[in-house]
């Protein structure tokens, strides 16, 4: 299909500085947790969005010397000819499809704790970072930097420099956001400083001034130098000359970079869960940036729409559409708007699973995109399966795993059936997207029910409850089981150990809710899953007008949710709506208008009144279908996926649905492992 002329504005060239993106898609540098040590992954990975058409490809924050280690994060370096060499690999492939790459050269300062490599964190005036955030935490308070330090940091960047070049890089970034050294420069509050780099804005941009400058300098103007910059501070702040602080700073660097990368300052807003924030959520931080300088700007807002993309360049507050998540969700978001296709977009349901597999230290995991960080080690790729599949499959379950595997498996070319009990296909996303903020999540069916529609070789079945004799009878070579798990209404104990079912009345599960209960408040939600759905269900009966405590093990609501940034929303959201927060607790009994509670770690007991109890706890996996179909004589493959293998995430579900239907009559594929360079190959690579 032509493409519709109303997004040919996204296919505009733009030039950036000495370099040219072929069009405004830019993958802003994000983090991968593909290090150094797994080149081909992450090469294989940043390729494929190339692949997609996206004009430039960049990759994650890359330290440029030991002083600036995020361990055990995994974050990229830049320190010596290993690295050249690591990075090259990701270069090749993305010039290999016409894009720009591009590097975020980072020091971390106060927010680098150097766990590591031992070297005292660096900053400007001795602040520490977000000192009791997690991935911040430290016992050592970062040094204050002397004038030698300056000059080191400006050397290490210079350095860095002339490795990126060689290493293919088309565009450096110097990075003064997110709380990291250039940034803190940048802030009063961090900046205390009385010598030229501090006090006056005009002192403290002169070091991000100076970091742009040696990295031109370094490399003759050969690439393009960025600037990468948080703003959400700055613009908070008033200034004397300008309308803020924001638009001073901006103002006195207008001339330097070749382009203006812009975003938010803290990762919970930065990279905000779709649950509590719009696609777009950055513009009224940064949509004065065309007003005060004439080079290219690109920012971020989990952008999946081409409407809002095009309206951003029209509308003169972008000239590059940042994609981060987008472009994990949909690699080949581009190629999709190229070709007249915007329905086929696989679209980011902004979960943030993605973001917890950064800080769970491993390779980016993505709910939508099941084959991101696959794409070397299982060579899986998002669009293409080989059609290798013959002879009739049956999946039985349409949850997120059913749908999955219906399409990963029809796209290997097999007649496919799929029967759901339900009158519709979504399994938990039927009841979860009803939940307050969660409607985005309905995209993980939408695409896979989009796809399978158009498929001649797939037939659909609602409102079929097959029980192992109708699975039988259906006579397919092949049979997927994806039937989901099941809530229990289990408690536990201080140790988190599951204690039995507790027998008493109005005690439900989220599978009660899902099933139209309607709790009779004052309502109690014991929350020991620990991820969104405790606080979704409280904030869902809370909406119904009941009075609700939300009670839960964890220190924080929703404990396991700072991982995927929701947790700041989900205490915003707990308060607006007036639910009472007890945090350290479990339930110790129940009596239809008692509930009994202890601390975990003192046993103080409390009781609140209750008329309802929601335990949104353990949950069961396995399947009886499957337990009657294993155990008598069968001719054809059987295969247990999805929540009913292993409950999960929606993420978990949706990947071991694809790894089943690809390995469907294959049997285990055995992944490849990928391997550092070490010194000795390049010692070889030069003989
Ligand atoms: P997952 O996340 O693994 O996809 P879900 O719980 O979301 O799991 O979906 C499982 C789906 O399977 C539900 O929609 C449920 O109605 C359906 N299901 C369960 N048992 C059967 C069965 N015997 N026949 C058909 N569908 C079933
Ligand atoms: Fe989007 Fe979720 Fe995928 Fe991240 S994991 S890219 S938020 S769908």
């Amino acid at each position: 299909m032509p493409r519709n002329p109303r997004y040919d504005v996204l296919f505009e060239p733009v030039r950036i500085g000495p370099k040219v993106a072929k069009n405004r898609f830019f993958q802003v540098p994000h983090a991968s947790g593909m290090t150094n040590a797994a080149p081909h992954v992450r090469a294989a990975f940043r390729g494929m969005k190339a692949e997609g058409g996206w004009g430039v490809v960049c990759t994650g924050a890359c330290s440029v010397d030991p002083s600036s280690d995020d361990s055990p994060f995994p974050f990229a370096t830049m320190w010596d000819e290993t690295d050249v060499r690591s990075h090259a690999v990701m270069t090749e492939a993305v010039h290999a499809h016409g894009a720009l790459a591009g590097v975020e050269l980072w020091h971390g300062g106060a927010a680098a704790v150097n766990r590591t490599s031992r070297v005292a964190p660096l900053s400007p005036s001795g602040v520490p970072w977000m000192a009791t955030h997690v991935g911040f935490m430290s016992a050592q308070r970062p040094k204050v930097m002397d004038a030698a330090d300056i000059r080191d940091l400006i050397r290490w960047h210079a350095e860095a420099a002339v490795m990126a070049e060689r290493a293919g890089f088309d565009i450096l970034y110097v990075y003064a956001g997110m709380g990291y050294l250039p940034y803190q420069f940048l802030l009063s509050d961090y900046n205390k400083r009385t010598d030229a780099y501090g006090g006056s804005v005009a002192n403290r941009v002169r070091l991000v001034a100076e970091l742009i400058d040696a990295v031109r300098e370094a490399t003759h103007g050969r690439c393009a130098v960025a600037l990468r910059m948080s703003m959400q501070e700055l613009r908070a702040r008033p200034s004397d000359v300008a309308e803020s602080e924001a638009h001073e700073v901006v103002g006195l660097l207008k001339d330097a970079p070749d382009l203006f990368d812009v975003k938010m300052d803290y990762s919970a807003y930065d990279c905000s869960p779709s649950r509590f924030t719009a696609e777009g959520s950055h513009e009224p931080v940064i949509s004065f940036m065309k007003e005060v300088t004439d080079k290219p700007v690109v920012g971020v807002g989990r952008f999946t729409s081409p409407d809002t993309m095009a309206g951003m360049v029209r509308r003169g507050v972008l000239d590059l559409i940042g994609g981060a998540r987008p472009s994990i969700a949909d690699p080949f978001l581009p190629a999709k708007i190229d070709a007249g296709r915007e329905e086929d977009i696989r679209e980011c349901i902004g979960c943030n699973i993605c973001i917890s597999s950064w800080h769970d230290g491993v390779w980016v995991r993505c709910t939508q995109n099941p084959t991101a960080g696959e794409e070397w080690r299982r060579g899986w790729h998002p669009e293409v399966v080989t059609r290798d599949g013959k002879g009739q499959v049956l999946v039985v379950g349409g949850g997120p795993a059913g749908l999955e595997a219906a399409l990963t498996l029809a796209r290997r070319g097999h007649d496919v059936a799929l029967a759901e009990a339900g009158r519709e296909f979504g399994g938990r996303l039927l009841y979860e997207t009803a939940l307050p903020g969660l409607r985005q999540w309905g995209r993980v069916a939408d695409y896979r029910l989009g796809q399978l529609r158009k498929m001649p070789n797939v037939s659909l079945f609602a409102e079929s409850l097959l029980d192992a004799d109708a699975v039988r009878e259906f006579g397919a070579a092949e049979v997927v089981i994806a039937t989901g798990a099941l809530w229990l209404p289990n408690l536990c104990g201080a140790n988190e150990l599951p204690t039995g079912p507790l027998d008493a009345p109005r005690v439900y599960t989220p599978d009660d809710l899902a099933a139209g209960v309607v709790p009779e408040g004052p309502v109690a939600v014991f929350d020991f899953d620990n991820y969104y759905l405790g606080s979704a269900v409280a904030e869902s009966i809370a909406a119904t007008g009941a009075e609700v405590t939300y009670i839960t093990t964890g220190g924080a609501a929703g404990a396991w949710s700072f991982m995927t940034n929701e947790q700041p929303g989900i205490h915003a959201a707990l308060h607006a709506r007036g639910i009472a927060l007890r945090t350290l607790e479990i339930v110790t009994g129940f009596d239809g208008e008692t509930l009994e509670l202890a601390q975990i770690f003192s046993g103080a007991a409390a009781r609140i009144a209750a008329r309802s109890l929601v335990i949104v706890g353990q949950r069961a996996g396995g399947s009886a279908l499957y337990e009657d179909l294993a155990a008598a004589p069968h001719d054809f493959g059987l295969h247990l996926t999805g929540d009913a293998l292993a409950p999960g995430a929606i993420a978990h579900a949706v990947y071991q649905a694809h790894r089943t239907a690809r390995e469907v009559g294959k049997g285990r594929a055995v992944p490849r492992r990928d391997a550092p360079f070490a010194m000795r190959d390049i010692a070889r690579a030069a003989e």
